[in-house]
């Protein structure tokens, strides 16, 4: 019995993620599974509110952007339809470009973790994921990438503030790792190496399911 699997996506602005997020949906594919790719803030109107704060359209205090990207998790997962427990239900592997470690990493720069971990309890109850992929990235590097070809900056990206936000991922993998499986991977190289590393890691975490699930059916 082979079980599917929801794997989140994490890592600063313009570490990768979304870059990845297709080479991996679209292995699986090419290999038959069925995938579902996802992303938050979503495009509900709880997303759209955020998208606006990040885009300077709407002002609003950071405890309030905490709260707000709880709800769009929280919709994110149990939406009647196209929520992640529905497509997860229906069979579908599921990658989400970001999850609750990036409340946890980005909000925490502003406000305690332990909060932000709290507020986010009911998502990680509902449903964990087998495996966290964090693209790790010089804060640098990324500014550029995301200079390249842009104007203007949304809120969370500057330098200064994606060093904050890495220490905290890197803060949160450490306080919470009995809980989580999260695999750190190098950014800094080109996208097929990168996603063939990632490739690597998904391959062993399921080959632990199909033990797990031997296991459950002996
Ligand atoms: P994120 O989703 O983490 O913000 P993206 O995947 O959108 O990051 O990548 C940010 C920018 O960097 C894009 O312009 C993308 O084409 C580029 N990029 C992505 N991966 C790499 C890589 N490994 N090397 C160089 N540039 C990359």
């Amino acid at each position: 019995m082979k079980k599917n699997l929801f794997i989140a996506f994490e890592g600063i602005d313009g570490s990768g993620k979304s870059t990845q997020v297709k080479l991996l949906r679209d292995r699986l594919k090419k290999e038959g599974h069925k995938v579902y790719a996802t992303f938050e803030p979503t495009d509900s109107p709880i997303g759209s509110i955020i998208k606006n704060i990040f885009k300077h359209r709407i002002e609003a205090d950071h405890r309030t952007i905490a709260a707000l990207f709880a709800a769009d998790r929280l919709d994110h997962l149990l939406n009647k339809t196209n929520g992640i427990l529905k497509k997860f239900e229906e069979g579908y592997t599921v990658i989400t470009d970001r999850y609750y470690f990036s409340s946890y990493a980005y909000h925490s720069v502003h406000m305690s973790m332990d909060w932000v971990i709290e507020a986010n309890s009911l998502s990680a109850d509902l449903l964990r994921p087998d495996l966290n992929i964090y693209i790790d990235i010089s804060p640098e590097i990324s500014m550029k990438r995301l200079n390249n070809g842009r104007s203007s900056t949304e809120l969370y990206e500057t330098t200064e503030n994606l060093y904050s936000v890495r220490k905290k991922y890197l803060e949160a993998f450490e306080k919470l790792k009995e809980k989580e499986k999260v695999s750190i991977i190098d950014g800094d190289q080109n996208a097929e190496l990168i996603s063939a590393n990632i490739w690597k890691e998904f391959v062993k975490i399921t080959k632990r399911q199909d033990i797990y699930a031997r296991k459950r059916t002996t």
